[in-house]
């Protein structure tokens, strides 16, 4: 059986065609600049590939493409649409409207396209992609959406809750929603099996740090608090997001620079975090070696985050009155040693002890790196959110 997972933005789509069977990606790529010009870069997993200037007014003709890149071109792997079984999209926000992934009708197109107000950049371009893959895929191919919120609808309202005037959350639905959610639920999971025990049986904080970060307490393989927010701009410092930051300190920087709402939501998104603290720029690697280097502001801003997370590692072991495993995932999780070891530094009094040569010594892949007297296990747990997205249409096309 086969699964094309479909991860649509305004202006590209990236694709996976998974091969259920065994789990292996048969294909993946990315439909890029749709709207601006437009560019298709496909590679089939033997290695052939497709790279090419196109023209992609809207993402109808992206969809077009890549349904062409798949089926006919020179790294094509099916002969036709008709071998595909479903379609699986990811959605980023489904506030709490959705706490599960569900088949895709109009009215969930409708109300993903409701929502944008809480996601502007993502959900109409979610819809848009939607809507342009009913007009292209075959009418018989089930499509399901898979939301970034929907694991973290398990928080209570003490811990998704602001302390704005209640009448907020009420008209405008200001919460935490929290994201990431997928890969939360994949590597809690995944995490629990390498372990040899059921994840309704552990207390998990779950550390996805990648371009963006974020930090989830699971408990019983629930999710019981996050550090995104109502936006993922809020938790630890990112790429070129800020995390959290004191509200005052927000519209006193608003006010200085003359600042709009829009244009101080451009600036904490786009022009803060790594980029914004370091003045290196906005990837890890590039950070780590100033900081190697002796640069200090990228020194700074890598001491911040493992600062950060080590909060919140302490805060979430509070709330969830206990803790049995950490666990590292996304882009920086899985590969930056400096992170890791930082992070679990210093933390005797929980009882943590890493394997430091170990931790050096591997990358992307699914390692204990704690040792054996450790009190509380550590995991590099690599993600893999395509799949979850994937597993989660089969089992809802096979109902
Ligand atoms: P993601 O958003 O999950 O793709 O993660 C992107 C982040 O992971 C970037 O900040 C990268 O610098 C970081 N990253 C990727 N590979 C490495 C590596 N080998 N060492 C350190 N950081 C890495």
């Amino acid at each position: 059986m086969i699964i094309l997972v479909v991860n649509a933005g305004s202006s590209s789509l990236k694709y996976q065609l998974i091969n259920m069977d065994d789990e292996s990606v048969l294909a993946k790529g990315n439909c890029d600049r749709i709207g601006i010009d437009g560019h298709i870069a496909h590679k089939a997993a033997d290695g052939r590939t497709l790279d090419e200037d196109c023209s992609f007014p809207t993402h109808t003709e992206a969809f077009m493409k890549l349904v062409e890149a798949l089926t006919k071109s020179s790294a094509k792997v099916i002969d036709s649409m008709d071998e595909i079984s479903a379609v699986g999209h990811r959605i980023v926000q489904g506030a709490d409207v959705f706490d599960k992934s569900v088949l895709v009708t109009d009215e969930v197109i409708e109300k993903i396209d409701e929502l944008r107000e809480l996601a502007p950049v993502h959900n109409h371009a979610h819809a848009l992609a939607l809507r342009a893959c009913k007009s292209v895929i075959p009418a018989n191919v089930p499509q399901v959406v898979v939301f970034d919120t929907a694991f973290h609808q398990t928080m209570p309202p003490k811990a998704f809750m602001f302390g704005l005037p209640y009448e907020d959350y009420e008209t405008y639905h200001v919460r935490k929603y929290g994201f990431h959610g997928t890969s939360h639920r994949f590597v809690s999971k995944a995490l629990a099996k390498a372990m040899g025990k059921n994840v309704e049986d552990l207390k998990i904080v779950s550390c996805h740090l990648g371009n963006g970060s974020s930090i989830t307490a699971v408990d019983g393989g629930k999710s019981v608090d996050t550090s995104m927010g109502f936006t993922p701009l809020d938790g630890v410092v990112m790429g070129t997001r800020t995390g959290a930051v004191d509200p005052s300190a927000v519209t006193f920087v608003a006010d200085k620079h003359g600042f709009t709402p829009s244009q101080m939501s451009e600036y904490m998104n786009k022009k803060s975090g790594f980029l914004g603290v370091s003045g290196v720029g906005s990837d890890n690697r590039d950070v780590q070696s100033a900081a190697n280097e002796g640069n200090k502001r990228a020194q700074l801003v890598s001491d911040m985050l493992v600062y950060e997370i080590k909060k919140y590692i302490g805060s979430y072991a509070a709330a969830m009155n206990g803790l049995d495993a950490i666990l590292f995932t996304g882009g920086i999780g899985e590969n930056s040693w400096e992170v890791r070891e930082g992070v679990c530094t210093d933390m005797d009094y929980f009882g943590i002890k890493i394997d430091k040569e170990l931790n050096r010594s591997v990358r992307g892949k699914l390692t204990k790196l704690s040792t054996p007297d450790s009190k509380i296990e550590v995991w590099i747990v690599p993600t893999n959110e395509e799949l979850l997205i994937a597993r989660d249409t089969l089992e809802l096309i096979s109902k």
